[in-house]
């Protein structure tokens, strides 16, 4: 196998992200690139871009100089959401070598050389290479791998709804998926690493299956019941849709052994109005509804809820009735976002624009609401034992951090002394530095 060097990853934003990069690593081992840190005089560097604020692309520039400080030599990539929504900007950055869209990005290893001799006979300009986004159709599987403790397995790709505020569709393409069979696949690639949790990642994941006339339920039952999977014992749903959470699939997590009793699910507004705005599909019974569902079957179940502050249309009258919905909300925290006009939006053209200094404002609001739900949440497990799936990491104290089933993250004390990837159980105590603190309990 030729030798190609040496590649460092840098990957922004979301778990899908994270499985992709981890999955196109591993394709540039098996080229021939010997994996390291930036740190380490990488000869290529992979920056895997999200875009979904305008904060990604400050940070990604930041990213290539940091690249370029690190070795003036190195041949730098950027690849994921802000490259194929904006190519042409990143090429004109300093020191961007390449720029690969959504569906190159998966044939990194034959970009990477053909640019780099491009480079090696003389010429300076940065290779642009990205179709259009109605062309990407094909789902490319990935699972991340190298962390013992958990693994990000990507299911699903792209989305057909079009929310007003939200690039993604354009960036990432239609809603797509593998069937369940290639899934299992993947899904095994992370036992074999070692993974104890598996969290299920897309973009829409909620729409797994659609083409294969396959369901996200189906996906779920088929991983618990894998034997080749045995090893794995927890997994998380990470983000769905509301009007995709249904009735079945909160019932089936309730009665597994497996499934984690945590849901994030965005909301984006508590106004009706906003949400129509928004184009999202439900309105706030719905989302009441699924939430009440979801306690009434797993009252200590942890419940996210990602919000937008600052929408347009979003008066001083909505904002406060979204505020009153989150305090009404059985929530254990919230993710909360600024309304951040992106290109080629239909909320570009909406009037009513909030002024940036009062959707901060708003924002800030929002996190103390935030913050009590997360103290009141993680209150109920005061004196509790609960099972910690530990982490590698160990902090300055000699703590091991991990989470609950109920995603409470835990600080064990003695921690240090017990194998990281384990899960053990926990003594809950305190709430300090905005974990709970536990002990193991000594059998
Ligand atoms: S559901 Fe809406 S917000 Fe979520 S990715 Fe699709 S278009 Fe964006």
């Amino acid at each position: 196998m030729a030798n190609h060097g040496r590649v460092a990853f840098e990957t922004l934003g979301c778990k899908l992200n994270f499985s992709e990069s981890s999955a196109l690593a591993r394709n540039l081992s098996e080229a021939g690139y010997a994996r390291v840190a930036m740190e380490d005089r990488p000869d290529v560097v992979v920056v895997n871009t999200c875009s979904v604020t305008d904060h990604a692309d400050a940070k990604c520039r930041n990213i290539v100089r940091r690249a370029k400080a690190a070795n003036p030599e190195s041949f730098v990539a950027v690849i994921g959401c802000y490259a194929q929504l904006k190519p042409r900007e990143i090429a004109e950055i300093e020191g961007v070598d390449m720029v690969l869209g959504a569906q190159e990005k998966f044939n990194l290893a034959e970009h990477l050389e053909r640019g780099r001799d491009r480079r090696n006979a003389g010429s300076v300009d940065a290779v642009v290479e990205r179709g259009e986004i109605r062309d990407v159709h094909v789902f490319h599987p990935a699972v991340s791998s190298g962390d013992r403790t958990r693994s990000f397995l990507k299911v699903q790709d792209g989305c057909d709804y079009f929310c007003a505020f939200c690039t993604i569709p354009l960036a990432r393409g239609r809603s797509r998926s593998a069937d369940i069979a290639t899934t299992l696949v993947e899904a095994r690639k992370a036992a074999e690493a070692g993974a104890r949790e598996i969290v299920l990642t897309g973009v829409n994941i909620g729409d797994f299956g659609k083409a294969q006339g396959q369901s996200l339920l189906e996906l779920c039952r088929a991983l618990e019941a894998d034997q080749a999977l045995s090893s794995v014992e927890r997994y998380r749903i990470s983000s769905i849709e509301p009007n995709l959470l249904d009735g079945p699939l909160i019932d089936f997590v309730a009665d597994s052994a497996k499934f984690q009793p945590h849901f994030h699910i965005p909301l984006q507004s508590g106004s009706d109005a906003v949400l129509s705005a928004m184009r999202r599909r439900y309105r706030t019974d719905l989302y009441r509804d699924r939430l009440a569902h979801i306690v009434d079957r797993m009252p200590d179940a942890g419940i996210g809820i990602d919000v937008i502050v600052g929408f347009p249309g979003e008066t001083e009258e909505r904002f406060a009735e979204t505020r009153d919905f989150l305090l009404d909300m059985p929530a254990s925290y919230l993710h909360v976002f600024t309304y951040s006009e992106r290109p080629k939006t239909t909320a570009l053209r909406m009037d009513e624009v909030v002024p940036v200094s009062e959707r901060k404002a708003r924002n800030k609001q929002l996190q103390q609401v935030s913050l009590k739900k997360q103290w009141a949440h993680a209150q109920k497990f005061h004196g509790q034992t609960r099972p910690v799936l530990l982490e590698a990491d160990v902090d300055e104290a000699g703590r091991r951090s991990g989470y609950t089933p109920e995603y409470v993250r835990v600080a064990v004390e003695d921690g240090a002394s017990q194998e990281p990837g384990h899960v053990v159980e926990v003594v809950l105590g305190e709430m300090r530095e905005g974990k709970l603190q536990g002990r193991t309990v000594t059998v």
